[in-house]
């Protein structure tokens, strides 16, 4: 307990997105895999991935789901939609991949920056959970 929170220890609570949005916008194209029912979403394909089905992204880059008030088909989004977690994605790169992927467009800056943010604040958490620990030691 005493070394920063891994990503193992962040995973056992979901990702806590609160209001941030950055998966659902920005032109991020939800792959669907095949554990979705491409018949049951509103789809879009992308030229030379023939066979492959995304989620429709709206003209303003916003998911067609994507609500007033965030995810409106929460119970039933796709796999990729469910599993994502930005933490992991900060936590499993360096700076470099990170500089590079979103160079390349193929990481969304927003989102690296919000796992960022998340780690930073478990990691917080944590360390405010030691020093009580330690000052109820010293305490008592
Ligand atoms: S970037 Fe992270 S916090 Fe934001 S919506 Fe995506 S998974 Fe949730
Ligand atoms: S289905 Fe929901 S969670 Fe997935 S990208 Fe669209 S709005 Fe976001």
């Amino acid at each position: 307990m005493n070394n920063p929170p891994t990503f193992g220890d962040m995973q056992s609570v979901a990702v806590p997105c609160g209001t941030c949005r950055a998966c659902c916008r920005g032109r991020t194209a939800v792959l669907l895999t095949e554990e979705d029912d491409p018949a049951a979403y509103d789809t879009m394909q992308i030229a030379g991935l023939p066979g492959e089905y995304f989620l429709r992204i709206l003209p303003n880059g916003d998911c067609t789901y994507l609500g007033p008030d965030g995810c409106t088909i929460h119970e039933r989004a796709p796999m990729m939609c469910r599993v994502f977690d930005c933490r992991k994605h900060f936590l499993s790169t360096t700076k470099a991949e990170r500089a590079a992927g979103i160079k390349a467009g193929i990481f969304k800056a927003d989102v690296m920056r919000r796992g960022a943010i998340l780690v930073h604040l478990a990691r917080k958490a944590h360390s405010a959970e030691l020093g009580k620990a330690h000052a109820q030691k010293v305490a008592g």
